[in-house]
């Protein structure tokens, strides 16, 4: 057995680790166009605040590689796959065999076709070089535009170095695919808090500079910088696969089995290159964050390896807590309209509690959770979690998860009702964490 993994970050190594779980032996080719090996991207925006260095972002050691006996081609751009020969080229001109292969190609950033884009300071942040570049550019004055989970992360890293901060967002609010209007409002106005303008409803139409950046004209006003971080978002990186034959999906990632199979035998594809089941909309779709790139990448790994493991499905969670100073979680869905793929016959119920300080937002579809919004208050969020990802008929006990002082105990017994939703290790990891 020959395994060839394309993309070294969250999917990629967590296929690594399962095969190796089985297969302790066969040959692992491991192909990453980044030169820097296992770092964490999640901590990129606390490298451009220099609040940690570059070691500090690695998620395995150094000596993984050598640990798990896999051949890294770090550096090393794949261009193209024979699916019939079963032979990947990479772009200096050498091919490598697979029996096994896997697409953890991750996604791009959307670079819009604004006019001056290309001016030196204006850079994406994805890789560890975008990280790099921002990190030594040098200005007083910077942009930020995007205002999703990113580019707020972004935003605040350049300002904690003491930089004079613009967010810039076309929609209406902070963060819109992510929280409510609500939940956003209250997260904005600790963005402003920490010293970042922020402008939302207006557009970038243009960057001027002779060179480098100078400044970002919009709709209204034209916002003087020496730096501009795009962060309008990613779209799933399929070049290789689209040329391959193999298909992709509606949403534009790579359409999967259970298994993570592709439709082409013996190629998987995992994390955010890849469709797949989402548990709270009842369908597929693309969330891109690490926890379900590492989930993923773990059952193709293991199927890859010849243990049949069916993925059950996630949902999208994210968390702003850490850089704005109020803990703020959401998960699933953020509104019952956000579920574009929803069929007719079903009810959707919001429940909302906003106190001075604190937000609480369940969704509910024909009486199972399917979102949460937390903020101010998210010490329960695992309870939440649970609640979601069992897909647990929670309308008898919206008054005692809407109440301030929820604790476990409240809704053990709704727990217990359903008992039959976990396995065995599942039900005792969910009793030993809460109670
Ligand atoms: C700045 C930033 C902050 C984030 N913060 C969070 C967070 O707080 N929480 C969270 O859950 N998620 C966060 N995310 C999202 C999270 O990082 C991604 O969901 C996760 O990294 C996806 O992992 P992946 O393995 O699918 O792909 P990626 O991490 O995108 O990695 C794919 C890799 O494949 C390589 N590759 C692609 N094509 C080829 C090719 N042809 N040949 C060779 N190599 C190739 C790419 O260069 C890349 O190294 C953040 C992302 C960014 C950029």
């Amino acid at each position: 057995m020959r395994y060839v993994i394309i993309g070294g970050s969250g999917a990629g190594i967590s296929a690594i680790e399962a095969i190796r779980s089985i297969d302790k032996e066969s040959p692992i080719d491991l192909f990453s166009d980044e030169t820097t090996p296992l770092f964490s991207r999640v901590l990129l925006p606390y490298y451009v605040a220099e609040e940690l260095s570059k070691p500090l972002l690695n998620f395995r050691s150094a000596d993984f590689f050598e640990q798990n006996r896999i051949t890294a081609h770090l550096g090393v751009r794949v261009q193209q796959i024979s699916a019939d020969s079963k032979t990947i080229h990479t772009q200096s001109g050498d091919s490598y065999p697979f029996n096994k292969l896997l697409l953890a190609t991750g996604g791009n950033p959307i670079v819009p076709p604004i006019p001056g884009i290309e001016k030196d300071g204006v850079s994406t942040l994805k890789t560890m070089a975008d990280a790099e570049k921002i990190y030594n550019l040098k200005g007083k004055k910077a942009v930020v535009i995007g205002a999703g989970s990113i580019g707020v992360e972004s935003c605040i890293s350049l300002k904690r170095r003491g930089m004079d901060v613009t967010l810039l967002e076309q929609l209406a609010h902070v963060l819109p695919t992510v929280f409510d209007e609500e939940a956003a409002t209250i997260i904005r106005k600790r963005i402003e808090n920490l010293g970042i303008k922020t402008i939302t409803g207006e557009k970038a139409l243009r960057f001027t500079g002779n060179g480098h950046i100078k400044s970002v004209i919009t709709d209204s006003r034209e916002i003087e910088c020496d730096m501009v971080v795009i962060a309008v978002g990613v779209r799933p990186a399929i070049e290789l696969a689209q040329t391959a034959g193999i298909e992709t999906g509606s949403l534009g990632g790579i359409k999967v089995n259970p298994r993570m199979l592709t439709s082409v035998s013996d190629i998987y594809a995992a994390g955010d290159v890849a469709e797949t089941y989402d548990i709270t909309r009842d369908s597929n779709w693309i969330n891109a964050i690490w926890p379900c790139a590492v989930e993923q990448g773990r059952i193709a790994g293991l199927n890859m390896a010849g243990r049949e493991t069916p993925y059950e499905g996630s949902f999208r969670r994210n968390s702003i807590g850490n850089f704005i100073g109020v803990p703020a979680i959401s998960m699933g869905l953020t509104q019952a309209e956000t579920c574009s793929t929803c069929e007719g016959g079903e009810t959707f119920q919001e429940i909302k509690r906003r106190t001075k300080d604190t937000y609480k937002k369940l969704i509910l579809k024909n009486g199972r959770l399917v979102g949460a919004i937390l903020v101010g208050q998210t010490q329960k969020a695992g309870l939440f979690f649970v609640l979601l990802k069992k897909r647990i008929n929670v309308s008898e006990y919206t008054s005692t998860l809407m109440s301030r002082d929820l604790n476990f105990m409240n809704i053990l017994p709704l727990i217990r009702r359903n008992a039959d939703q976990f396995t065995e290790t599942e039900f005792k990891e969910v009793m030993d964490t809460m109670l």
